[in-house]
């Protein structure tokens, strides 16, 4: 898992011009900046994106966020993917921590019945094809 103090370093770095910047094509207006809405199609830009106040918002079709909201719509990524990304953007190292106790003891939990049910169709596998009884079911 990403640490939380990662995440915050990743939301004070981002700009949301510049991320916006890298797939939008965007000019200024006044204290924002406009561009054609990349979510749908326009050919008068109705998509401002507000450097002051670091998110971005579409007056045609109604999408807006933040930079990680952004990444995601338009890269279709996870939440921690988008994450990743702006860190790679901006060089940054994310701190990744290890996983609780409780989501480390629910996979050894997983494992284990995944065992068990492996073992178990083993065991009808072979009865099946190994016994006379699983050779011939209806007699
Ligand atoms: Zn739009």
């Amino acid at each position: 898992m990403i640490s939380r103090k990662s995440i915050e370093e990743v939301m004070e770095r981002a700009r949301i011009e510049e991320v916006v910047g890298d797939f939008v094509n965007l000019k200024r207006r006044g204290s924002n900046l406009t561009g054609l809405c990349p979510f749908h199609h326009e050919k008068t830009p109705s998509f401002s994106v507000s450097p002051t106040r670091n998110i971005f918002k579409c007056f045609g079709c109604g999408r807006g966020g933040d930079s990680v909201k952004f990444v995601m719509e338009h890269e279709g990524y996870e939440y921690p993917e988008a994450i990743r990304y702006l860190a790679g953007k901006y060089g940054i190292q994310l701190e990744e921590t290890q996983a609780d106790a409780e989501t480390l003891l629910a996979e050894r939990e997983r494992e284990t019945i995944y065992k068990v049910l492996e073992f178990a169709w083993q065991y009808y596998k072979n009865q099946l094809h190994n016994t006379e009884e699983g050779q011939s079911p209806w007699s």
